[in-house]
């Protein structure tokens, strides 16, 4: 079946927001976890309404994120969808070289497109753009503190001058208020590429009227908000009631694995502690260097049915602890961080090797990044959200069992109660 709806997101937990948003509209939404081939994503998207495919690029060098998003269009572009989305975070996270014109670029080299619009705001998250000024609730872009981002720091508000200095293409100001003449008028000025300014609700239903007709947009989350019902309207899409595929059975216990050292995680973990969960706090340096191994204790809790809490100690002195170990061998703090990630996700892969458990709960970007592609989970059915932000998955790849994959800073105090119960209805 023919795909309403394509998308390439710049990294996991922006692309399950997106398909979150689409799933609580009814739209079908599989979400891919890096490019595929042509053979699995086929069996993955049918009876999808929607594909996205999360490509991880937006910290990557500049070349690679071009050579990435192109191939993920390229392959979006075999299922012959009517709209293509290039999917960035609300607050423009990139560099001054990128990685957002390489994405946009690579799309419309590989479309064929001549224009297309960039709406990063999301006016329900306080993200929006007037005059071409990118604003995260009353401050400037450059002033929040998305200007002390340790990969991606904006210190210049302008989306205008930023986004120019990432492509070859020709940026333009589609101004407020934003009409459909206003962005053809641009469009025939010779833009290529025009921000659409937009502070509210009403602005953003406006314009996904004006841009509904557009091949190739981008942007963040926010038109998919608004665009199911458009293209309800139009008639290029009904909401179907067909089965979820099921998980397989017979897994026990759940497992929750967080990374993030985020105030909102680590509410969240003490809050499951109080619960009574089995708790088993890491040294994220023995992590780091492959010394952590409670693998056994964990796989023989599950297997008792308990709710394991897999979690490195991540108070502000441990951050410390971690900065210092990096300083003293010469890496970053970035590439520690990583190093904490990428062991972390081995050892759940040493777990589930031994004892797939009833559902997963992972809280943390990168470190979300980093286990599902150690567990080859490889692509998500995702149902509608938890919590604005967070659908139930269920993994259509090498273990077959219900996911949540949480932004660190996202969800209440009691989210991994609901994300497990949530789990638990889906087995
Ligand atoms: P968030 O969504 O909160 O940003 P991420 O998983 O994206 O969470 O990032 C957290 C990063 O910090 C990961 O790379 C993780 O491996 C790393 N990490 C975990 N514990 C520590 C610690 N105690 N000190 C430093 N880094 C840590």
């Amino acid at each position: 079946m023919r795909p309403v709806f394509a998308a390439v997101a710049d990294d996991d937990t922006g692309a399950t927001d997106l398909a979150g948003m689409l799933a609580d509209q009814g739209v079908r939404t599989v979400l891919v976890i890096d490019v595929p081939t042509l053979a699995d994503l086929e069996v993955w998207s049918e009876d999808a309404d929607a594909v996205i495919i999360g490509v991880a690029t937006r910290s990557v060098e500049p070349r690679l994120a071009y050579e990435h998003n192109r191939a993920a269009v390229s392959l979006l572009a075999r299922l012959n969808p009517l709209v293509y989305q290039i999917k960035y975070c609300s607050t423009f996270d990139s560099t001054p070289e990128g990685n957002i014109g390489q994405a946009i670029d690579a799309a419309m080299d590989e479309l064929g497109e001549s224009f297309t619009v960039a709406l990063p705001a999301l006016p329900v998250n306080g993200r929006t753009t007037y005059m071409g000024y990118h604003f995260v609730y009353r401050q400037l872009l450059s002033d929040s503190p998305m200007r002390d981002h340790p990969l991606t720091p904006m210190r210049n508000p302008n989306l205008v001058s930023h986004l120019s200095g990432q492509t070859r293409r020709r940026v333009g100001l589609a101004h407020y208020p934003v009409t459909r003449d206003r962005i053809e008028q641009v469009r025939a000025e010779g833009v290529e590429i025009a921000i659409l300014d937009c502070i509210s609700d009403e602005d953003l239903e406006r314009i996904c009227r004006a841009i509904a007709d557009l091949r190739l947009i981008t942007g963040s989350s926010a038109p998919a908000m608004k665009l199911p019902a458009i293209w309800r309207e139009r008639g290029w899409w009904m909401p179907r009631e067909l089965p979820w595929r099921a998980p397989a059975g017979g897994g026990l216990g759940f497992l929750v694995v967080a990374g993030s050292c985020s105030v909102a995680t680590r509410r969240q973990n003490r809050w499951l502690e109080e619960q009574g969960a089995v708790t088993v706090v890491l040294d994220p340096i023995a992590v780091a260097e492959g010394a952590a191994d409670p693998a056994q204790r964990v796989v023989w809790e599950l297997r008792n049915g308990r709710t394991c809490l897999l979690r490195t100690a991540s108070q502000p002195e441990d951050v410390e602890r971690v900065a210092t170990w990096a300083q003293e061998r010469g890496i970053t703090n970035l590439e520690a961080g990583a190093r904490i990630a990428q062991e972390l996700a081995r050892l759940v892969r040493r777990i589930f090797d031994e004892h797939r458990p009833q559902g997963l709960v992972v809280a943390g970007g990168e470190t979300s990044g980093a286990i599902c592609r150690a567990l080859e989970l490889a692509a998500l059915e995702v149902r509608p959200n938890i919590e604005p932000g967070v659908p139930l998955c269920v993994s259509l790849g090498r273990f077959r069992l219900p996911v949540v994959l949480k932004s660190g800073n996202f969800g209440t105090p009691d989210f991994y109660g609901r994300a497990i119960e949530a789990c638990r209805k889906a087995a």
